[in-house]
């Protein structure tokens, strides 16, 4: 997978960092990226598992905090809230539909929709 500089749109070149971890380097400006694209593929790995373990661990992803909220149509079942942050994902077999895991934006309980 190729990327690119979001500073100056130079082509990202992958070095190992000094703990071993792969950092993507911009050439031409310095620019630096982490790559935490490991972290996401152990999250659907451990998914099958630990899907408790997983879910906190989303929630202290860069990610969680950019979350999409929904209002109005969920109902936090700990609070009452009508607000919460929302995220999809593919918890079983690739040909069953992805579960989808709330958030209460109040009281912050992560729940997921049963179907
Ligand atoms: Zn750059
Ligand atoms: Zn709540």
């Amino acid at each position: 997978m190729v990327e690119f500089c979001p500073k100056c749109g130079s082509l990202l070149v992958p070095q190992k960092s000094s703990d071993s971890k792969t950092v993507l380097v911009c050439r031409k400006c310095g620019f630096k990226k982490t790559t935490d694209t490991g972290n996401k593929y152990m999250l659907s790995q451990n998914i099958k598992h630990v899907e408790q373990d997983k879910i906190l661990i989303i929630e202290n992803t860069e990610a969680a905090r950019t979350l999409p909220k929904v209002k109005g149509h969920v109902i936090c079942p700990k609070c009452g809230n009508d607000e919460a942050y929302y995220w999809i994902l593919q918890t079983r077999r690739s040909d069953e539909p992805p579960t989808r895991f709330y958030r209460c934006t109040k009281c912050n309980h992560v729940w997921r929709e049963y179907e």
